[in-house]
C-alpha cells in the first residue's frame, strides 16, 4: 500500500456486490469495513468476500466491530450503550469482538477497531479496571491472529486515552484517530490530542465537524471534509510529521448527498496529499 492511500469507511449489507461497485466507482484502493452480521461471517462467505476484494484491487485495512444495540442518539445514550463499557452487555459483546477478530483474520486483515465506549476516567474505579481487563482479552486474542486492536478516539480526552492505553499495557493496542469525534464529544482540540497520542496512531478517519451546531442540528452530525473546524491540511501535516504512513480513510456518516461528499472529500485529500508530501 502506498503511503496515505485514500480509502472510505464502508459496510456490507446483504452481500458485497453493490457496496463494492460503489467503492470501485470512487477509485479508492482501500476500505475500512464495518463487520457484517454473523450470518455473513461464515468461512465460505468470508472466502468469497476475500476473493471479491482481491479481484477489485481493494485492500481492507481495518475491520470495525459495532453492535446492533449501540445507540448514538444522545451522548448520555452513548455512555449507556456503546462498546465494551456497558457492564450488562460486556461479556456478550466480548465474545462477538473475538469472533470478528477471527473473521478479519480469515479475510486477511491485520487490524480490528471499535468505539470502546466511555471509559471511566478514574483508574481507581472498579469499572476502569474491568474495562482494562476486557481490553487485554481482546488484545491477546488479536495478537494470536497477528492483529492490532485500534481504539476509535473521541469519547475521552487525549490524556484519558493515553492513561488507559498505558494501563492496558499491550503492544498491539493502537489508536484509530478521528479528529471530528473530539469536536463532537467535546473531548478537546483534535490537533493537540494528536500530539499526545500520535505514537499510537495506526489508522485515521478523515472526518470533519463544526463546534457550532446549526439550529436543530443533532450533536453527532459531521461536516463535509474541509468545511468544519478540524483543519484538514494541518491535520495531514501533523500526521506527516509523526511519520504516519497508513491509509487516509474518509468517514462521512450523515449527509443528504453522501456520494457527492465522498467524491469532493477524495479530491480534497488527493490535492492536500500532493501539497503536503510534495508528490
Ligand atoms: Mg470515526
Amino acid at each position: 500500500m502506498k503511503k496515505w492511500a485514500t480509502g472510505i469507511f464502508t459496510s456490507i449489507r446483504g452481500g458485497l456486490g453493490a457496496g463494492l461497485d460503489s467503492v470501485r466507482s470512487l477509485g479508492v484502493s482501500t476500505v475500512q469495513l464495518h463487520a457484517p452480521a454473523a450470518n455473513y461471517r461464515t468461512p465460505e462467505r468470508t472466502a468469497q468476500m476475500k476473493d471479491q476484494f482481491k479481484q477489485a484491487g481493494i485492500e481492507v485495512t481495518v475491520v470495525f466491530a459495532g453492535f446492533e444495540d449501540d445507540e448514538y442518539t444522545t451522548v448520555e445514550r452513548v455512555v449507556q450503550t456503546v462498546g465494551l463499557v456497558p457492564k450488562d452487555r460486556r461479556e456478550r459483546r466480548l465474545k462477538e469482538v473475538l469472533e470478528i477478530s477471527d473473521f478479519a483474520r480469515n479475510l486477511g486483515v491485520e487490524a480490528i477497531g471499535m468505539h470502546l465506549g466511555f471509559v471511566p476516567p478514574d483508574d481507581q474505579d472498579p469499572e476502569f479496571r474491568a474495562v482494562v481487563e476486557v481490553t487485554r482479552k481482546v488484545c491477546d486474542h488479536c495478537a494470536g491472529n497477528r492483529q492490532n486492536f485500534h481504539l476509535e478516539t473521541g469519547q475521552e480526552t487525549a490524556q484519558g486515552l493515553l492513561h488507559f492505553i498505558e494501563a492496558v499495557g499491550r503492544p498491539n493496542l493502537a489508536v484509530n484517530f478521528d479528529p471530528a469525534n473530539m469536536i463532537l464529544y467535546g473531548a478537546g482540540n483534535p490537533l493537540q490530542a494528536l500530539d499526545l497520542v500520535g505514537k499510537y496512531v495506526k489508522s485515521v478517519h478523515c472526518k470533519d465537524a463544526s463546534y457550532t451546531r446549526k439550529p436543530g442540528q443533532p450533536w453527532y452530525e459531521d461536516a463535509p471534509l474541509g468545511q468544519g473546524d478540524v483543519g484538514i491540511e494541518a491535520f495531514l501535516r501533523k500526521l506527516n510529521a509523526l511519520g504516519y504512513e497508513g491509509a487516509l480513510t474518509i468517514e462521512r456518516e450523515y449527509s443528504p448527498d453522501q456520494a457527492g461528499d465522498l467524491k469532493a472529500a477524495l479530491s480534497l485529500l488527493e490535492s492536500l496529499r500532493a501539497k503536503v508530501l510534495g508528490a
